[in-house]
């Protein structure tokens, strides 16, 4: 079996990003929704005593930490998670355990943000490695969709458009989302957001810029609210006014931002045709982050959360091929196997997200060690103006019917 990160990932869609050159964490990259700076001493992979410095450091620092641990991370910082989840449901952990002055999340940049956003001002969050980023949220910049709006607003159209942003972007396009107006949505809520959002002017005029993932968006649009794919465009945020016409503006109803995740974006056709061959009578089920012609293939669709529900419920002899990230698909397979279920990865190059995979037990070891001295490190911290734009798109959300 082929291992590749998503670093390595050939994508066709986007511009170079500077991620190649970050992956040791030692550049500054101002443009990134992540910092890339990492200044630990950190103790080596190999030291044998890294879980027992981990276990020391964590029950030194007591109720006073509190680490979360995203579905996607290793099982070797897994491990040291008082609750695992999505980054939604980690974020609103946290804020629930008002106790923990130290919140330290095992996940990417954007999710650590979130984190400190939605906690007290008290709490503060930390990331283990701060070059843990997220190359979808990055293909979204503050800079890039002002322009979007300047170039909604020149063709007329700002005006009739909410804008609906994935969880998976950076706290600055949680502010613009806010203060325009929209709001936030995860990947198990998107169809509710979208139908808030055309609910908030006239319904056959109002248009909808999702950001910053189309997959997420067009697959909500066309599968779960019936709209065709000629209702959508994709906004290219790297051609002169996003590649459309002010035409096609007008005509949309979607208009999605062109990013995407490489972990999910690499599931294809021939995944899903090649799985059915070598596994009769396997159920497909797929995360929204894939490419429509994936989903429509699929059996079934679902956040992270969903898969887990799903595969708790499936019957014993059954067999899934799940296409997410591969620590979490590895970890179920594990979970499930002596019930009797048959779980398997849907493509056969094996694909971690390799910014997840940044976390690993040296990062949190160093990270604890460095909390229990009494350092504060790697800290997340979101500007109180940015912080309120953003908070205010995340509360829409929260009201959700
Ligand atoms: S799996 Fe995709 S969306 Fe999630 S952190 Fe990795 S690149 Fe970003």
């Amino acid at each position: 079996m082929r291992v590749v990160t998503t670093a390595q990932t050939p994508e066709l869609d986007v511009q170079p990003t500077p991620l190649a050159l970050l992956l040791l964490g030692r550049e500054a990259d101002p443009k990134s929704e992540r910092g890339v700076e990492c200044p630990g001493d950190l103790p080596s992979p190999s030291d044998p005593d890294l879980v027992e410095r981990a276990r020391a450091a964590k029950e030194k620092l007591g109720d006073k930490v509190f680490v979360l641990g995203h579905h996607y991370q290793r099982d070797e910082v897994i491990q040291f998670a008082d609750v695992t989840g999505d980054s939604f449901k980690l974020a609103r952990d946290a804020a629930a355990r008002p106790e923990a002055e130290y919140i330290v999340f095992c996940g990417v940049h954007f999710m650590a943000e979130s984190a400190d956003i939605l906690t007290s001002a008290d709490q503060k969050v930390v990331l283990p490695d701060l070059a843990a980023g997220c190359s979808m949220a990055d293909m979204a910049t503050a800079e890039q969709v002002a322009e979007c709006w300047d170039v909604l607003t020149e063709a007329g159209v700002a005006e009739q458009v909410v804008p609906v942003s994935y969880m998976n972007s950076s706290a600055d396009i949680k502010a613009f989302t806010g203060k325009h107006g929209g709001t936030i949505c995860t990947s198990s809520n998107a169809k509710r957001a979208l139908d808030w959002a055309f609910e908030q002017g006239e319904p056959s005029t109002t248009k909808v810029l999702f950001l910053p993932d189309q997959h997420l968006g067009r697959n909500t649009a066309v599968r779960d609210m019936g709209m065709s794919l000629d209702d959508c465009v994709v906004y290219n945020p790297h051609k002169p006014n996003g590649g459309l016409t002010a035409e096609q503006l007008r005509a949309a109803r979607m208009i999605l931002w062109r990013g995407h995740c490489s972990v999910h974006g690499r599931f294809s056709l021939d995944s899903v045709n090649d799985v059915r061959a070598r596994i009769p009578g396997v159920n497909v089920l797929v995360h929204p982050e894939c490419k429509h012609e994936v989903v429509a293939a699929a059996d079934y669709v679902g956040s992270t959360e969903y898969i887990i529900k799903a595969l708790e419920a499936a019957p014993a002899g059954s067999k899934w091929a799940i296409g997410t990230e591969l620590n979490l698909v590895r970890r179920l397979a594990n979970r499930f196997a002596p019930e009797g279920k048959e779980i398997v990865f849907l493509d056969k190059t094996v694909c971690f997200c390799s910014t997840m995979n940044r976390i690993d037990l040296p990062h949190l070891v160093w990270a604890l060690e460095s909390l229990a001295e009494g350092n504060l490190v790697n800290r997340i911290e979101v500007d109180q103006e940015t912080e309120a734009f953003a908070k205010l798109a995340l509360e829409r959300m929260l009201a959700l019917p």
